[in-house]
């Protein structure tokens, strides 16, 4: 690589990363409407990779009594029927159970945006395993607003996780 090449892809990194952390924030939102209605705060949401909005999700787990309804089933489910995911971007505020990880495989997501992965790794290290992109910002706001839910929750949050 050289110097240009090496420019351009630190130019390339700043361009494409508000435009993830923008794409955060509407799962960020979904999570604090779960919050909100008494349910565990986690989002999801779907875009294409041009950065329009498909779909957005939150866990509710605990709102209808469906342990099946995670952030990402929920937005994966109001995207409806998609030709194909090759060019669709998951975003959601923690990293994606194994459940959802297996989700992604199935239909070929390529690309998963991740608010953090220091609450619950889930199934990340196998996505990239299977050449799925994983890009995790770290969001000290994700990591703060589940680490609070779990302290006050702990009980709900084993049950989410599926630890006895
Ligand atoms: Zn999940």
């Amino acid at each position: 690589m050289n110097k240009s090449e090496i420019n351009n892809t630190i130019e390339m990194k700043t361009v494409i990363t508000p435009k993830y952390q923008q794409m955060l924030n509407t799962a960020i939102q979904e999570a604090q409407k779960g919050l909100d209605e008494g349910g565990i705060p986690i989002g999801a949401a779907l875009f294409l990779t041009d950065g329009t909005l498909l779909s957005k999700g939150r866990n509710r787990r605990i709102q209808h009594n469906d342990p099946s309804i995670h952030g990402e089933t929920d937005a994966f489910r109001k995207a409806g029927r998609q030709r194909s995911y090759a060019n669709i971007i998951m975003v959601t505020t923690l990293a994606p159970c194994w459940y959802c990880s297996g989700l992604i495989k199935q239909f070929k997501i390529r690309t998963v945006i991740i608010g953090e992965s220091v609450n619950f790794s889930g199934g990340i290290e196998w996505l990239k395993k299977n050449e799925i992109e994983v890009i995790d910002l770290q969001s000290a706001e994700c990591i703060s607003m589940l680490e609070n839910y779990i302290q006050r929750n702990p009980d709900i949050w084993n049950e989410d996780i599926g630890e006895d």
